[in-house]
C-alpha cells in the first residue's frame, strides 16, 4: 500500500520548512527573540478531543517555535559548545528517523548494527585509540561517562574482590574519583549515577597552565593507597581547552592500581589533526574515553561516543540477557555495551558525517575552528574595554569586559561582563555565552560549527565592537 496523500504531505511540509529554515540561519538573528510568555500562550492549551491534520500540525509547530529557536545550526552561534549538523548526517538522520529501527539488537536491525560496528572502527581509528578497545554510541558526553565510569567501577572494585553487579554499593569498599578543578560538571553526575557519591570526588587543585601535575596526583594517590581508585583526565576542558599531560599521569595511576577515564568530549577530535596530535600524546594508554559527536562532529542531537580498553568490564557492566529477546553470537548486539534498552540507531548520522568530511575535512574542520576561536578571543580581546583572558588551546577561550569607571571593582567587571555579552546576544548578530572562571565573570568563546566562516567572525567582533561603543548598555529582558 502507498502511503496517502495526508502523509505524503506531511513530509513535504516537513522538508519544505526545515529547507526555509536552514536558508535562513545566514539572516535571521541567532537568538531566541520570543518571549516566554508569547510561547506559552502559543503552546500551553488543553489536549484536544478531536485529531489534526498532520499538514495543519506540522505548520503550526514550524512557526509556533521559529523565533523561540536558537541558531546552533547556523555559523555565528559560539555559546556553551554546541556543533551543527553536516548535510549529510542530518538528512541520514531524517531517514533514521523514517527508518525507525529499534538499535538494540541485530536481530532488531541488522544493518543498523553493522553500521554501528563500522562507526565504532571508524572512530577509534579517528581518535587514536587503541583498536582493541570497545565502544558504545550513547545520547552525549554524559552517558558516555556514565558508560565508561560503570565500567570502571566494575573493573575497581573486583580487583578489591567485590562483585558490584551480584551485591551493589551497599558494604562495598569505598571508591574515589581522584581528578582536577577543570572537571566538567557531567563528571560529577555520572558519579551521582553510579553510586560513587560526590563527597568521594577528590577535585585536586591544577597549575597555571590548567594542567593536573603529577606532584598532586602522586601525593593524591599516596594519601589512601589502598582504596579503588578512578583518575579522570581533562582532553580539552570546557573553559580554555587544556589537556593533562597523560604520560606521566596515567603512569602514576596505573602504578597505584587505579582506573584512568579521559573526558574528550572535544579534545579527542584533535586527534584528526596531526600538527595538534602532541596534544594528545599518551592519552591512548588510559582505560577509558568519552566523546561527543553532536558537537565537534557535527551530528545532529543526539549523540556520544564511550570507548573502553577493556572490553570484559564495558561488558560486564551493561551485558542484558532476556529469553524473550533474540541475542546475536557472530556481530554485536548494541544492548550489551549501552545503558539504554531500545535506542535509536544513531550510526547512521555519525557513519554519514565521517563519511562527508573524510580525513581530511575533519582535519580541515578541526583546525579551522581552533583558527577561529583564536580570531575571536584575539580581536574582540583587543577592544576597548575588553581583555583576553585565556587565547584557545583549542577551540575554546575568554574574554573579560571591563567596568570602566576608576572605582570599578571585580564585581562590576563581573556585571559589565554579562551586560556585555547579553547584548551581543540581542543583537541577534552572534551568539555567546559566560562562565565563571577563577572567581571571574568571562564571556566563553567556543567554535564548533562546520559552517562558520571568516565572514561569520567579522560580524561577531563588529557586533561586539559595537556594542562596547554604546554610552550604557539596557538589555531589555523581555518575559
Ligand atoms: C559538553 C561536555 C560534556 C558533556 O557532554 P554532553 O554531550 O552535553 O553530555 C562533558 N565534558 C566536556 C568537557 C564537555 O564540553
Amino acid at each position: 500500500m502507498k502511503i496517502d496523500s495526508h502523509e505524503r504531505a506531511a513530509m513535504e511540509c516537513a522538508k519544505e520548512h526545515a529547507l526555509a529554515y536552514l536558508d535562513s540561519l545566514d539572516k535571521a538573528p541567532v537568538n531566541a527573540t520570543v518571549s516566554l510568555a508569547e510561547l506559552r500562550r502559543r503552546f500551553v492549551h488543553a489536549l484536544p478531543t478531536e485529531g489534526t491534520d498532520p499538514v495543519t500540525i506540522i505548520d503550526d509547530l514550524a512557526v509556533g517555535v521559529a523565533d523561540g529557536l536558537i541558531g546552533n545550526a547556523g555559523g555565528r552561534f559560539y555559546g556553551w559548545v554546541i556543533g551543527g549538523g553536516l548535510p549529510s548526517a542530518l538528512a541520514a538522520d531524517w531517514l533514521t528517523a523514517t527508518w525507525d529501527q529499534n538499535a538494540g539488537l541485530y536481530a532488531c536491525s541488522p544493518a543498523a548494527a553493522v553500521v554501528e560496528e563500522v562507526c565504532g572502527e571508524w572512530l577509534k581509528d579517528v581518535l587514536g585509540l587503541p583498536a582493541s578497545a570497545s565502544y558504545a554510541l550513547v545520547t552525549g558526553c554524559q552517558m558516555a561517562h556514565v558508560t565508561c565510569l560503570a565500567a570502571a567501577r566494575h573493573a575497581v572494585l573486583s580487583r578489591a574482590g567485590w562483585d558490584v553487579n551480584r551485591d551493589g554499593l551497599g558494604g562495598a569498599p569505598r571508591i574515589r574519583i581522584i581528578t582536577s578543578s577543570e572537571v566538567h560538571g557531567t563528571t560529577t553526575r555520572a558519579a551521582k549515577l553510579l553510586g560513587i557519591g560526590t563527597a568521594n570526588i577528590v577535585m585536586l587543585p591544577s597549575d597555571a597552565a590548567l594542567h593536573l601535575t603529577p606532584d598532586t596526583l602522586r601525593e593524591a594517590l599516596a594519601r589512601e593507597s589502598g582504596r579503588p581508585t578512578i583518575v579522570v583526565l581533562q582532553a580539552g576542558d570546557v573553559n580554555c581547552g587544556a589537556f593533562d599531560p597523560f604520560p606521566e599521569l596515567i603512569a602514576l595511576a596505573h602504578q597505584a592500581n587505579a582506573w584512568v577515564h579521559v573526558d574528550g568530549a572535544m579534545g579527542l577530535w584533535c586527534n584528526a589533526v596531526p600538527a595538534m596530535r602532541h596534544l594528545l600524546a599518551g592519552a591512548e594508554g588510559a582505560d577509558s574515553w568519552a566523546t561527543d559527536g553532536h558537537k565537534w562532529l557535527n551530528v545532529p542531537y543526539d549523540c556520544g561516543y564511550a570507548f573502553v580498553a577493556h572490553p570484559q568490564h564495558h561488558r560486564a557492566a551493561m551485558e542484558h540477557r532476556a529469553s524473550y529477546l533474540l541475542h546475536a553470537t557472530e556481530v554485536r548486539d548494541q544492548l550489551d555495551w549501552t545503558p539504554e534498552h531500545s535506542r535509536r540507531a544513531r550510526g547512521f548520522a555519525t557513519w554519514a558525517a565521517l563519511r562527508e568530511l573524510g580525513r581530511a575535512g575533519l582535519a580541515d574542520l578541526i583546525s579551522r575552528n581552533c583558527r577561529q576561536a583564536h580570531d575571536l578571543v584575539t580581536r574582540i580581546g583587543a577592544l576597548p574595554g575588553a581583555r583576553v583572558m585565556r587565547v584557545p588551546i583549542i577551540n575554546q577561550g575568554l574574554v573579560r569586559f571591563l567596568d570602566t569607571s576608576t572605582s570599578a571593582t571585580e564585581g562590576d567587571h563581573d556585571r559589565r561582563t554579562d551586560a556585555v555579552i547579553a547584548a551581543i546576544n540581542a543583537s541577534g548578530e552572534a551568539f555567546f555565552t559566560g562562565t565563571t572562571w577563577r572567581g571571574m565573570r568571562c564571556m566563553r568563546v567556543s567554535v564548533s560549527g562546520w559552517r562558520t566562516t571568516t565572514a561569520d567572525v567579522d560580524r561577531a567582533v563588529t557586533a561586539a565592537a559595537e556594542v562596547l561603543q554604546l554610552p550604557t548598555l539596557e538589555v531589555c529582558v523581555t518575559s
